[in-house]
């Protein structure tokens, strides 16, 4: 995909569930990076766990095991666990296979609802903006008030 191509609304994958989860991460080229391993969230396309140890689960997230994607309750969570500035952060809709934990979910499937990219990274906005289909906004990760849900 050129830098210049904007996913259509159509594009954009419908996520068949009402949780959503709080996630950091890494920008590169325009693009968004898993936190630990780097892994690229494909625009248009679910991001959907592997199992991070190459074991062969029934099921992905496995209770016991470390695999599943990472999200958390909210952005208060978010920033005591320190994602909140890794590069960008939001909120992301997540489905499938869910555990959840006192703090957050660990899920099968994932996908971005809405961006934030901090204002010296601002930068990073134009990349990412189009890219995936969904708000890009600049935000104070710091300072920034929890969205309410209908926002
Ligand atoms: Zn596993």
């Amino acid at each position: 995909m050129s830098e210049a191509e904007a996913l259509e609304d159509d594009d954009v994958p419908t996520y068949p569930s009402e949780f959503h989860g709080w996630r950091g991460w890494v920008v590169e080229k325009g693009l968004l990076k898993s936190v630990n391993d780097k892994q690229i969230w494909t625009p248009g396309e679910p991001f959907e766990a592997d199992c991070s140890l190459g074991k062969t689960h029934k099921r992905i997230p496995w209770p016991g095991c470390h695999c599943g994607l990472y999200s958390v309750k909210s952005l208060t969570k978010l920033r005591s666990n320190s994602y909140h500035n890794v590069g960008a952060f939001g909120k992301v809709a997540i489905w499938g296979e869910i555990l959840e934990s006192s703090d957050g979910y660990k899920s099968q499937f994932a996908y971005p609802l809405i961006i934030w990219v901090a204002h010296l990274d601002w930068r990073k906005v134009d990349a990412l903006r189009g890219r995936y289909g969904v708000p890009v906004m600049l935000g104070n990760p710091y300072t920034m008030s929890e969205p309410k849900e209908d926002e």
